[in-house]
């Protein structure tokens, strides 16, 4: 029995473990692209310790039966931290790559990217890009989180220009910065807070406009009394609006109760996927157009730490925040003059950066995504777009679907390559889960 898992962030490594441990003599191989992320993956290799986990570290164990587990091993490193601290996600990295080391014996690591896929009698065979091949009776595609793609206004002349950063989780994001920098940022999100950190650390003293959509900033997490389960009360909503009404009536409850807000959402994150299944591919797409970004800034919430140092640069009125859109972005030399518009004015602003970075989120159109294998896999159909264009289009339980909507049998996803199945399966604390039940599959 072999199954190769192209992919090494927590989905792959997680999956890896599972497998080894339900079935000890699998042949396991794991693929992984970019040999610093190999046990780490895209969100847990940033070196920068001001990047904190969303997550407190309570609720960070790799195991969802031993809660303690990434606390523990904290400890056993010597670095004390409790359940409530949200620790930087450098040292997540090491934790699941700690899990990684200790599998090294029993699977082979293949740190080369796998560049095609195709059938070969009963097996699936993985072209590498050295050329070598690999195959597997099963194949789960872990393949993760991908750079930012288009964004309107940003022409393919901008993107190849110095100044303009398109994937703000390349090392060279803040490469040669001066302090006095005007910086650019699209987006306002969680990417956005992480460059602001950045900034913060080094003591950045350039402008710094961030300019989105809606302009909202992230929630604070805050400690709060917890809000029983009400699933029961949804499961039946076969409506965004139905939905949206009941979520309100349980806020308006829990602060007649002195419960906040946040306890009402986190009451409600065990149930999402179900909650999305349920709903049509119609009704999927109203929630995304109109409640995608509210319930975004809710769900994603930053730790308070974060909270405060931008607070910090918003006070002191080095930081903007301003809700529209990118017009036209021009060279000026060295530096890009961008023309937006906001929402509430008509006349559009200017802002001449010295680097802009596109902090919109990872691409989850598949379509966009410039991966070779992903390309390819379109190509030969042997992974589809789901409806929403939010991922792979797979059976909820991640076995990929061909054209006609038939479960594949060897062919498998997790994590982020699911959002547009499950929406609420990007990250850890969701991940662990389907880990398992996927190596469950996997080894039968
Ligand atoms: C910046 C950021 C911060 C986050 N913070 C948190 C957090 O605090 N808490 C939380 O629970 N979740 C967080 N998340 C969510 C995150 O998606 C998950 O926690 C988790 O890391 C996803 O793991 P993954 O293995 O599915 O994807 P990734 O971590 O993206 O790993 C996928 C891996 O696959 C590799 N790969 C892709 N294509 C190929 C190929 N063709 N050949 C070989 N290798 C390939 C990539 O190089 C990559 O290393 C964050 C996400 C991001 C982007």
């Amino acid at each position: 029995m072999s199954v190769a898992i192209i992919g090494a962030g927590a989905s792959g490594v997680l999956t890896c473990f599972h497998l080894h441990r339900l079935k000890p003599g699998t042949k396991i191989y794991l693929i992984e692209s970019n040999p610093v992320q190999a046990g780490k993956g895209l969100a847990y290799s940033t070196g920068d310790e001001t990047h904190l986990l969303n997550v407190a570290a309570g609720k960070m164990s790799a195991f969802p039966e031993e809660p303690g587990h990434f606390l523990n091993w904290l400890i056993q490193n010597n670095y004390s931290f409790t359940e409530d601290s949200f620790v930087p996600r450098k040292l997540y990295g090491n934790y699941i790559k700690s899990i990684l080391d200790a599998l090294l014996p029993h699977i082979t690591l293949i740190k080369q990217e796998a560049v095609g896929l195709a059938k070969k009698g009963e097996e699936l065979e993985i072209l590498l890009a050295n050329g070598e091949k690999v195959t597997g009776k099963k194949v789960l595609l872990a393949l993760g989180n991908f750079p930012p793609s288009s964004v309107g206004g940003v022409s393919n002349e901008i993107k190849l220009h110095p100044a303009y950063h398109g994937n703000p989780w390349k090392e060279t994001v803040f490469k040669n910065l001066t302090p006095q920098e005007n910086i650019f940022i699209i987006g306002s999100g969680l990417t956005m807070v992480d460059m602001a950190m950045t900034l913060s650390k080094l003591n950045h003293r350039g402008k710094i406009l961030s300019v989105s959509t809606h302009g909202f900033l992230p929630q604070v997490h805050e400690k709060t009394i917890p809000y029983p389960d009400f699933y029961a009360d949804l499961k039946n909503c076969n409506s965004v609006n139905s939905l949206t009404i009941k979520m309100h009536r349980h806020i308006a409850r829990a602060a007649r109760n002195g419960i906040n807000w946040r306890a009402v959402v986190d009451a409600i994150r065990p149930h999402t996927q179900e909650l999305w299944l349920h709903l049509s591919v119609q009704q999927k797409k109203e929630f995304i157009d109109k409640i995608r970004h509210i319930w975004g800034v809710a769900r994603h919430r930053i730790p308070a730490e974060s909270n405060a140092i931008l607070n910090n640069l918003i006070e002191k009125g080095q930081m903007k925040l301003k809700a529209g859109r990118i017009l036209q972005i021009t060279p000026q030399q060295n530096q890009l003059l961008v023309e937006y518009k906001l929402r509430s004015n008509q006349q559009p602003e200017q802002f001449l950066a010295d680097r802009i970075i596109n902090c919109t989120g990872p691409e989850s159109d598949f379509k966009k995504v410039l991966s070779p294998l992903v390309q390819q896999l379109l190509r030969n159909k042997m992974i589809h777009c789901d409806p929403l264009q939010l991922g792979i289009n797979a059976h909820a339980d991640g076995r990929v679907m061909d054209e006609g909507n038939v479960p594949s049998e060897n062919l498998y996803t997790i994590g982020p390559c699911m959002k547009g199945i499950l929406w609420e399966c990007t990250a850890v604390p969701e991940i662990r889960h389907q880990s398992l039940a996927i190596a469950q599959k996997l080894v039968k």
